[in-house]
């Protein structure tokens, strides 16, 4: 992929999402990321390239749609172009349906699938003006196997999978690949909505016998977005230690 134009990672400000920024940057990409509070990890980089030459951030809430776009034309302005789009920012919250009120429901649909298609809508067309580029969206195995207290997050990420293969037929003639990188449990934030119960039983029927870890994503994003993944399009690819087998 060139590196020309930036990639936008969206919740970049911590867990995995921090991890694809600090491995975009030394990569090469020019990196514009958004989440809705800033972090020391943020602050860092932002002090480090105050005229945002390679770097940018802005506080963002994906779920508003009118501010999203605003955030997609500004860093296309910036940056010339965009050439890579990692739709990471999501959340997951362990709540059993029959527990969850509708603000929590709407939530999680809005998150995790709404705002995603909504920015990619927003992205695409500048991936299309560029005739390249890569889009990642960041499932789970939540979305492959059943996990109680995930029934509404299941439902976004396995959606994230039809979502994905059906646009790479859209972009695919145009070079803009789409694909979906799955990871099973990850020692970040999120990963603390999962019971205790849960986790062991998902390290008992996990062959590797461990979780993943935050590297073990990083690499299979940094490929996606690179030109060794230049024939791989709407497929999922599971990081998992082999857990779903
Ligand atoms: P974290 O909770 O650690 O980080 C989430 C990031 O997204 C933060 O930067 C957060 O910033 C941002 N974010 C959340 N909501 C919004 C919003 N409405 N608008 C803008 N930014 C937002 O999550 P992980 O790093 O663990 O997860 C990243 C992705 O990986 C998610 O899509 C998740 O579903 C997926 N995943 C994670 C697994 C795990 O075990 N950790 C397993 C499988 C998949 P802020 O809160 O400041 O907005």
């Amino acid at each position: 992929m060139r590196k020309n134009g930036a990639i936008i990672i969206t919740g970049g400000s911590r867990g995995l999402g921090q991890a694809f920024v600090r491995d975009a940057l030394a990569c090469g990409h020019i990196v514009a990321t958004c989440s809705r509070n800033e972090t020391a990890f943020i602050r860092e980089l932002r002090a480090a390239d105050p005229d945002e030459n390679r770097f940018c951030w802005r506080a963002l809430d994906i779920t508003n749609g009118a501010e999203s776009k605003k955030f997609v034309k500004e860093v296309a302005r910036r940056y010339g172009a965009i050439s890579g789009l990692v739709n990471n920012a999501g959340y997951s919250d362990g709540q059993l349906l029959t527990m969850m009120n509708e603000e929590l429901l709407q939530k999680l649909l809005s998150t995790n699938l709404e705002a995603l298609i909504r920015i990619t809508h927003f992205v695409a067309p500048y991936l299309l003006r560029e005739g390249a580029g890569s889009i990642i969206n960041i499932g789970s195995i939540s979305g492959k196997r059943g996990f109680s207290g995930m029934s509404i997050y299941g439902a976004t990420k396995s959606a994230l999978d039809g979502f994905s293969r059906c646009l790479a037929r859209e972009l695919g003639e145009r070079m803009v690949r789409v694909n979906v990188v799955a990871p099973g449990l990850i020692a970040t934030e999120m990963a603390d909505a999962t019971s205790e119960v849960e986790k062991q039983k998902i390290i008992g029927l996990t062959p590797m016998g461990r979780f993943g870890t935050v590297a073990d994503v990083v690499g299979v994003v940094r490929f996606l977005l690179s030109d060794d993944s230049a024939f791989i399009t709407g497929q999922s690819i599971t990081v998992d230690g082999g857990f779903t087998c």
